[in-house]
C-alpha cells in the first residue's frame, strides 16, 4: 500500500454512536478489535437515544416470560407476508430472524442494556399469520444513569420527545385518561414519578437503551470520540482503509487496520436528498438534525450499491413553527390522532385514512395519487379535527387540558367557523363531521373501516367500533395541522449478511460496513411491529462486530505523530 498520512490508526473505525454504530463497537471491541467511534455531535447516541428504546426482535428469549412462543417459521411467515414482496434482499430478512435473539443476548451479556417485554405492544398486524400477541417489541427498565455512567451520562443525549416513563407506563397513563387503552399497573402519581426520576437521573426509553449500550462500549475499551464528522472514505487498492473527517474545522485522518463501519443514520434532514429519493415535498424530520446522509453519500462516493430509497419511517406529527432545537425546527409526536374522537382530514377538508391504523401507514396515504385530478389530494400537512372532549382527555405537542389555545392551534365554536380558520369549504367540513357522528351513531365506518384493523387496538386486545369511534359534537371545537413526520429514512446502502457494503457493479465495497439507518432497511415498505428500526439496528451492528473481529489486520500504514 502507498504511504498514508494518518493522525491515528485502529483497527475499527464506527462512524456515529446510535444503536447500529454501538452495537458494532461492543461486539468487534469484545473480539478483539481496537475500536474508535467518532461522533459528529457534542453527545453521543444519536436518535437512538431520542427515541422510544424498543428493538423488535423475534425469537428472543423473554417472550417466554409472557407465555408466548415464536419459531423461526412464524417470525418468516409474518414479515414475509406484510412485505409484500417488496424487501430487497430476502435473505437478509433470514439472517435478521436467525441472529436476532442471539445478538440480544450478546449485547445484553457484554453492556448495561436490560430489557423486558413491552407488554403493552402487540405485532402491529398481530392478527396475520405468524404475528404474536406480545413478546417481540422489547423495552429497558429504567436505568440511573449516573450509577451506570457516571461522569460520562452528561455525554449521552436524553431525549426531548418523551417522559421519563417507560412504554408500559404511558400505556397505563393512557388507560386513565380514559384512552383505549388497558395494560399495566397505572401508576397512581405520574408527576411524582417523573419528579423523582427526573432528581435523581433515571432515564427510561431511547435515553436508557443508549445509556445501556454506551456502558458497554466503555467497558469494551472503544474510544468514542465527540464532535468529529467523518467527511470522506480513503479508498487504497479498491480498499476502504480509513476516514477523514472534521473535528472543528480541523482535518482528522483515521486508519482502519480491519475496515470502516458507517452507522451515521438516515438522511431526513437533507431536504435535498429527501426530494430526490423520498420524492416528497412535505416531511419533516424529528431525529437530530446531525443526520444529513452523510453515511450514504459517502458509500456513494465509493461505489456502493443503494435500496428501498423511497421509504421512511413515518410519524404523523405537531409542530409550532417557533419551536426549534439545535438549531432546527422541532416537530412533536404528541398528537392525539388515533383517539376515538378525532378524525383526520385533507386541505379539501375530507377524511382520507382511517384515523387509528399505525404511524407508517398514515403517510403511505399521504402519498396516494388521484388519477382524476392529477393530483395529491392528501398531501400534508392534512388536519386533525376535534371537539372539547377530545381537547379534555389529550396533550397536544403543549397544550394541555385547560390551559389557553395556543396560537399554532385552531378554535371555533363551530364546525363551519372552523374550517373557514383552516381554509377549507365549510360546506365540505360539516357534511364530513356529521357523517363521521352518523357512523358512530351506526357502530360502523363504511368509508375507512375504523374499529376494524388491528393497531387500532393493539393495546387493548383488538379493535372493534365501540372503542374506537366517539361523537365530534362539543364545541368548541379544534383543528390541528398533522405534517408528515419522519423518525428516521430507511433507504441506505444495501449490504450483506455481514452487514459488508455491496458496490453497485457487483461484488463488495471491500473495507465498509454499513449498519443502523445508513444501511437499506430490511423490511422493504412494511413495519412489522414497535421496535422495527432499532430490532436490525442492534441485530447488523452485532454481525459487522463479529465479522470485523474476525479479519486479519490489514496494512495501512501507521500514524505520523506517536499516538497519546
Ligand atoms: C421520537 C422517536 C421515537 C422512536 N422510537 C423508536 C422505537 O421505539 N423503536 C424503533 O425501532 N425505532 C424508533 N425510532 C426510530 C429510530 O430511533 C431511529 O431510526 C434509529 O435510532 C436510527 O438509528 P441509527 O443507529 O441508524 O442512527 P442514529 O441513532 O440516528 O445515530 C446516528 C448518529 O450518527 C451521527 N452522525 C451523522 N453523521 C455523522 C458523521 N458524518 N460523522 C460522525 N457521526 C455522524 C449523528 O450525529 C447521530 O448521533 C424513533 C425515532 C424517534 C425520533
Amino acid at each position: 500500500m502507498a504511504e498514508q498520512h494518518w493522525d491515528r490508526v485502529v483497527d475499527v473505525v464506527v462512524v456515529g454512536s446510535g444503536s447500529g454504530a454501538i452495537a458494532a463497537a461492543i461486539t468487534a471491541a469484545k473480539g478483539g478489535a481496537e475500536v474508535e467511534v467518532i461522533e459528529k455531535a457534542e453527545q453521543f447516541g444519536g436518535t437512538s437515544a431520542w427515541s422510544g428504546g424498543m428493538p423488535w426482535m423475534p425469537m428472543n428469549s423473554k417472550m417466554a416470560s409472557v407465555g408466548v412462543e415464536d419459531s423461526r417459521a412464524d417470525a418468516l411467515t409474518y414479515i414475509r407476508g406484510l412485505d409484500c414482496d417488496r424487501a430487497p434482499d430476502q435473505e437478509l430478512v433470514e439472517t435478521f430472524v436467525d441472529n436476532a435473539a442471539t445478538a440480544l443476548d450478546y449485547l445484553e451479556a457484554n453492556s448495561a442494556l436490560n430489557l423486558v417485554v413491552a407488554k403493552s405492544y402487540s405485532d402491529y398486524f398481530a392478527d396475520r399469520p405468524g404475528g404474536k400477541p406480545r413478546g417481540r417489541s422489547l423495552e429497558p427498565v429504567p436505568l440511573d444513569a449516573n450509577a451506570v455512567l457516571g461522569d460520562f451520562a452528561d455525554k449521552v443525549r436524553d431525549t426531548p420527545h418523551i417522559p421519563r416513563l417507560t412504554q408500559d407506563e404511558m400505556a397505563a397513563e393512557g388507560a386513565r385518561r380514559n384512552l383505549p387503552i388497558s395494560h399495566g399497573d397505572v401508576p397512581t402519581d405520574i408527576m411524582a414519578l417523573l419528579a423523582e426520576r427526573e432528581a435523581n437521573n433515571i432515564r427510561t426509553i431511547g435515553p436508557a437503551f443508549m445509556s445501556g449500550l454506551i456502558r458497554g462500549a466503555l467497558d469494551a475499551g472503544v474510544a468514542l470520540t465527540n464532535n468529529t464528522a467523518a467527511d470522506q472514505l480513503v479508498v487504497e487498492n479498491g480498499e476502504v482503509v480509513g476516514v477523514i473527517a472534521l473535528n472543528e474545522g480541523r482535518e482528522v485522518r483515521i486508519g482502519a487496520r480491519r475496515g470502516v463501519v458507517l452507522g451515521c443514520g438516515g438522511f431526513e434532514w437533507n431536504s435535498e436528498k429527501v426530494r430526490t429519493y423520498l420524492g416528497v415535498p412535505d416531511t419533516i424530520a424529528l431525529s437530530p438534525p446531525t443526520n444529513v446522509g452523510d453515511g450514504l453519500q459517502m458509500g456513494l462516493e465509493v461505489g456502493a450499491d443503494v435500496a428501498n430509497m423511497t421509504n421512511a419511517v413515518a410519524f404523523p406529527s405537531v409542530y409550532d413553527e417557533k419551536s426549534e432545537l439545535e438549531g432546527a425546527p422541532f416537530a412533536s409526536l404528541t398528537a392525539p390522532r388515533n383517539d376515538p374522537g378525532v378524525i383526520i382530514v385533507n386541505r379539501q377538508g375530507e377524511r382520507f385514512v382511517n384515523e387509528g391504523v399505525n404511524y407508517m401507514d398514515v403517510a403511505k396515504v399521504h402519498r396516494a395519487y388521484d388519477p382524476k385530478t392529477a393530483s395529491y389530494p392528501n398531501q400534508g400537512p392534512a388536519w386533525m379535527v376535534f371537539d372539547q372532549d377530545v381537547r379534555d382527555r389529550n396533550v397536544v405537542m403543549d397544550m394541555f387540558p385547560g390551559q389557553p389555545t395556543p396560537e399554532w392551534a385552531l378554535e371555533a365554536p363551530t364546525i363551519g367557523e372552523l374550517a373557514v380558520k383552516m381554509g377549507v369549504d365549510p360546506a365540505v367540513l360539516e357534511q364530513q363531521v356529521e357523517r363521521w357522528n352518523s357512523h358512530v351513531d351506526a357502530g360502523e365506518d363504511p368509508d375507512f373501516n375504523r374499529g376494524t384493523i388491528w393497531w387500532e387496538g393493539f393495546q387493548i386486545e383488538g379493535p372493534s367500533p365501540a372503542k374506537n369511534m366517539r361523537h365530534l359534537k362539543n364545541g368548541p371545537f379544534y383543528a390541528v395541522k398533522l405534517y408528515n413526520g419522519i423518525l428516521g429514512t430507511v433507504g441506505g446502502l444495501r449490504i450483506n449478511s455481514n452487514a459488508q457494503v455491496r458496490a453497485s457493479r457487483g461484488g463488495l465495497v471491500n473495507g465498509l460496513y454499513a449498519v443502523g439507518n445508513t444501511a437499506a432497511g430490511i423490511f422493504g415498505q412494511t413495519y412489522p411491529g414497535g421496535g422495527g428500526t432499532l430490532g436490525p439496528n442492534l441485530t447488523f451492528g452485532y454481525l459487522a462486530g463479529k465479522h470485523l473481529s474476525a479479519q486479519p489486520a490489514r496494512e495501512v500504514g501507521a500514524a505520523a505523530v506517536a499516538q497519546g
